[in-house]
């Protein structure tokens, strides 16, 4: 491992005062963040907040990013930032601000804590104490969409290893800073072999330097279906962004309340927090809305700034008020709540017990921990990369996949042949079934003429790109509509291209 490395805890100084840009948000975001500053300034929280627009006010100004130059440059100046939720205007053309904020600020971790309040807040999981860990940046999230042919569009799911290895490593990272015992892995590899497979084989070797931690590799689906069963028997979850958000939802709603979980986001430079809920335009300006997961949000980044006794002392009187029963409508039941607040009354009910302790609900162990997470420089290994063949997709609208198999097989290319055909990932030639449904995008594989075929063992040839871009140009003069190519590699004799189902 290198010896470079790059903190993601802040450098700042407990006792300086920290700036933080802070975004009060739409729909319930200006009542929720003003809860949340009056409890941190009444609990002498070292800040100094410099406010910044974005959302729908910007999107409304004609700025379709939803961020103006003046609120990057606060953001990228104080690197740290409360934001309250934001209202995405549908539409097109509108880009997701969150997405935009967390991939162009390197925020690669979103870590979300969730536990159960019982008996204050209603669960069926009384013991539940879960973090979800999930990537941040990439996966279907790298947004790379494109409409194919008539009937097909694609999303390209984008997994790297320098992502793979930054976010499990932060998982492990946080599980030894943050008292944990356990690190779950969630993918599908059973599917997705060599996305889902990445990930889960850089899960297996950073996971043989944290020996101390109990290590386990669920497949997504069980895995969701456990977490919402029994919870208890997970600590912290490490998991791609498209799995990690739908996780993330399920653990905060079976605790209790979507109002209740805060995240973080964090990035080797700057870190983002807020709470894992939108901006709840049902209940925007009528003062209920819980500001719980904005506030703990909160606490989440004073822990980061170093502030970990403030943070404490806020969680403490924010679970004193719960034990008591003073409850926002969200979580208002008749056995345990004593008096219903709105979202100003329970910031000062907060307020009032600075400095007590809960009776019975603990603080959780997220401030217990040094905080002190980090993650090296990633150091790129050459490897040795060969070309074996090309996959052309087509736009062909017969649904006769025998006519096609047998009309490229007369393209005479120099030196490559069509291997095989499939339709949505199933081969259809040579040898397909009459039964299987075909849409107008066909996959058509192309490797070297002197591929040796032996019986179940297949070995590629070594192709050049100009026997490619000849075949392509074949391809174009006898008229046929080639929409896109991926080149089939193999990288120090490993196959880096799946097979055909079928193939
Ligand atoms: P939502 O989370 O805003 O609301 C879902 C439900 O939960 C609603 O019934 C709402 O009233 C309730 N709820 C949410 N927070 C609450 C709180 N603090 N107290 C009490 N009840 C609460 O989800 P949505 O309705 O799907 O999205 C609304 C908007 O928020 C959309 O524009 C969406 O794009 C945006 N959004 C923003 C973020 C973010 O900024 N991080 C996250 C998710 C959604």
């Amino acid at each position: 491992m290198s010896t470079t490395s790059v903190s993601v805890k802040s450098k700042v100084e407990i006792a300086k005062s920290v700036k933080v840009a802070i975004a009060k948000g739409d729909g319930i975001g200006p009542e929720i963040m003003d809860a949340t500053l009056r409890i941190l300034d009444a609990a002498g929280a070292k800040i100094t907040p410099e406010f910044i627009d974005i959302g729908e006010k910007v999107y409304e100004s004609g700025n379709t990013s939803g961020i103006s130059e003046e609120a990057w440059n606060a953001i990228r100046r104080n690197k740290i930032i409360l934001k309250a939720p934001i209202t995405t205007p549908q539409g097109k053309g509108y880009k997701s601000l969150n997405v935009t904020l967390r991939k162009s600020l390197g925020l690669f971790a979103n870590v979300r804590p969730v536990s159960a309040l019982h008996p204050y807040v209603h669960t069926h999981f009384p013991s539940m104490d879960v973090v979800v860990i999930r990537e941040n940046e990439e996966d279907l999230y790298a947004g790379i969409e494109h409409q194919q042919t008539q009937d097909v569009v694609q999303c390209l799911k984008l997994i790297t290893r320098p992502g793979c290895e930054r976010i499990i490593r932060y998982a492990f990272e946080y599980a030894r800073a943050y008292n944990r015992n356990k690190v779950t892995c969630m993918v599908k590899d059973n599917i997705m072999k060599l996305t889902d497979g990445l990930f889960h084989q850089v899960f297996v070797e950073i996971g043989a330097e944290y020996e101390d931690i109990t290590q386990d590799v669920q497949i997504i689906d069980i895995g969701s279906a456990r977490l919402a069963a029994k919870p208890e028997n997970y600590d912290v979850i490490v998991t791609s962004n498209l799995y990690g958000d739908i996780i993330s939802d399920i653990a905060a709603e079976i605790a209790g309340s979507v109002g209740m979980a805060g995240s973080s986001n964090i990035g080797t430079e700057v870190a983002m927090f807020e709470a894992i809920h939108g901006s709840a335009p049902d209940i925007s300006g009528k003062q209920i809305a819980n500001p719980s997961g904005l506030l703990n949000a909160a606490v989440m980044m004073l822990t980061h700034i170093g502030q970990h006794k403030i943070a404490d002392t806020i969680k403490n009187a924010w679970l004193a008020t719960l034990e008591q029963g003073i409850h926002t409508a969200d979580i208002y039941n008749k056995e345990h709540s004593k008096r219903k607040v709105n979202t100003s009354q329970f910031a000062d009910e907060v307020i009032a017990r600075l400095g007590s302790q809960p009776e019975h609900l603990t603080i959780s162990k997220l401030s217990e921990g040094n905080g002190k997470i980090t993650i090296p420089e990633y150091q790129r290994k050459d490897s040795d990369k060969i070309l074996l063949g090309v996959d052309v997709f087509l736009d062909w609208p017969e649904n006769n996949p025998q006519k096609l198999g047998e009309a490229l097989e007369k393209i005479d290319s120099y030196k490559m042949k069509l291997k095989m055909i499939t339709n949505r990932g199933v081969k259809v030639y040579p040898n397909g079934l009459d039964e299987t449904f075909c849409t107008d995008h066909w996959r058509c594989r192309f490797v070297s003429e002197d591929m040796d075929v032996n019986h179940k063992t297949l070995t590629y040839k070594e192709v050049d790109f100009e026997q490619v871009i000849n075949l392509l140009s074949k391809l174009h003069a006898d008229g046929f509509d080639v929409i896109k190519t991926e080149n089939l590699y193999e990288f120090d004799k490993k196959r880096g291209f799946s097979l055909g189902q079928g193939e």
